[in-house]
């Protein structure tokens, strides 16, 4: 993926890189964490890593008010995002009709649209289950 771009590749980015793609929708501290499980990654690394994958396109970042930012390396899909006000799981939705961008706006006042970002907020199943309790 890395030599898909220009960037170079080195052990922080394969490192990082890695960890996003086995945490989807992790924070940074976690994806820290994950990163150096793999390698030597310092903590200002992995901030400066995950801007330089988010600017080239390799990672997506997401950011529901009041949470801190995630990210994921399902990028260019248009894909939107559940998320659970009590627990903050975060879980994919695919584009909600046809492609790119999914939701046609009811008045684009001539943008030339290309892509929709979709939050749906509500409780997972699990705290769904422990508040019917
Ligand atoms: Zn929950
Ligand atoms: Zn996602």
């Amino acid at each position: 993926m890395l030599r898909s771009t220009t960037l170079r590749v080195t052990r922080p980015r394969l490192a990082v890189l890695a960890a996003v793609h086995e945490h989807p929708h992790a924070d940074t501290e976690a994806i820290g964490q994950a990163a150096r499980a793999l390698g030597d990654v310092s903590h200002q690394a992995v901030y400066d890593v995950l801007r330089t994958l988010t600017d080239v396109g390799l990672v997506r970042r997401i950011q529901p008010s009041g949470s801190v930012a995630r990210y994921e390396a399902r990028v260019g899909d248009n894909h939107h995002h559940l998320v659970c006000r009590s627990c903050g799981a975060i879980v994919d939705v695919d584009c909600a009709v046809g492609e790119t961008p999914c939701l046609t706006a009811s008045d684009g006042a001539g943008y030339a649209i290309d892509e929709a970002e979709v939050i749906y907020w509500g409780r997972c199943p699990e705290c769904a289950f422990e508040k019917s309790e």
